[in-house]
């Protein structure tokens, strides 16, 4: 059991287009098993590898019944939509209504490098956005109106003390 170190907002690796995960060996499951352990500790239901600091394209998640590791990801489909509150352990989880799609098809290689697909709804599908986002290096509040955006960050730097 391993808990890293949460990487915060404004740091650079957040918003950096992650790389390719091209070995699929023990190494990159003791990572996902440490991610799953932060992620558990940290209370959150994803978390991708640039919130550890690391500029990869990589994601575990635990939502709704939906546990998976995603290497690779790329949301292939997605239809209707949402308007629910998100929140994410890299902006101290201050909450905003996103609007995104109801639902989302991932295509995605597991732990052993085998592709996958999975389509899902609502919260789950919410997560499988926002952890693919923060593999293409964008952040939730990207989403955001700008002065809803600021106010996320005028609040998360409240709460951090700034
Ligand atoms: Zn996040």
């Amino acid at each position: 059991m391993a808990v890293r170190k949460i990487t915060e907002y404004p740091e650079a690796v957040l918003g950096q287009m992650g790389k390719p995960v091209t070995e699929f060996d023990g190494k990159l499951a003791t990572l996902c098993a440490d991610m799953f352990d932060t992620m558990y500790a940290a209370e959150g239901v994803g978390l991708a590898a640039p919130q550890i600091g690391l500029n990869l394209r990589l994601f575990v998640m635990d939502c709704e019944g939906v546990k998976l590791i995603a290497a690779n990801p790329e949301i292939i489909a997605a239809e209707g939509e949402q308007s629910g509150q998100e929140g994410c352990l890299s902006v101290g989880k201050v909450p905003a209504v996103v609007v995104r799609p109801q639902k989302a098809r991932l295509r995605a290689q597991n732990e052993k490098g085998e592709w996958f697909e999975r389509e899902v709804e609502g919260y789950a599908a919410r997560a499988f956005m926002h952890e693919t986002d923060h593999c293409d290096g964008k952040l939730f509040i990207d989403h955001l109106p700008k002065l809803r955006r600021e106010m996320v960050i005028r609040r998360y730097k409240k709460e951090k003390k700034w």
